[in-house]
């Protein structure tokens, strides 16, 4: 388990939200507002997954605009991707009809 850390706006300081969860459900939690008390300032601030990272993986947020080209470049290869394997489903059914 990890725990759910956020950047304070009003220290910058890495704060927990006292949350724990596997790096596989942090993915996987739905992008809702939640509402947390700041350790680090007292102050109450809402987060969202996507400004949020796992303890463990403190690279998601230092790199928050490299990670959204990564993603456009995940994006583009899957097309790429997709075409490809249109491609190969032409050939499949035939190989499939030859082959009973
Ligand atoms: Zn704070």
């Amino acid at each position: 388990m990890s725990s759910v850390m956020i950047k304070c706006p009003v220290t910058g300081r890495a704060v927990s939200t006292a949350i724990e969860t596997e790096p596989n459900s942090f993915r996987r939690l739905p992008k809702v507002t939640a509402r947390m008390r700041c350790p680090a300032c007292g102050q109450d601030h809402e987060w969202t997954v996507s400004s949020a990272w796992l303890s463990g993986e403190p690279r998601l947020v230092a790199k928050m605009p490299v990670q959204k080209t990564a993603a456009a470049q995940l994006a583009s290869r899957n097309r790429t991707a997709a075409s490809r394997s249109t491609e190969t489903s032409c050939d499949t059914p035939r190989s499939a009809m030859v082959t009973p």
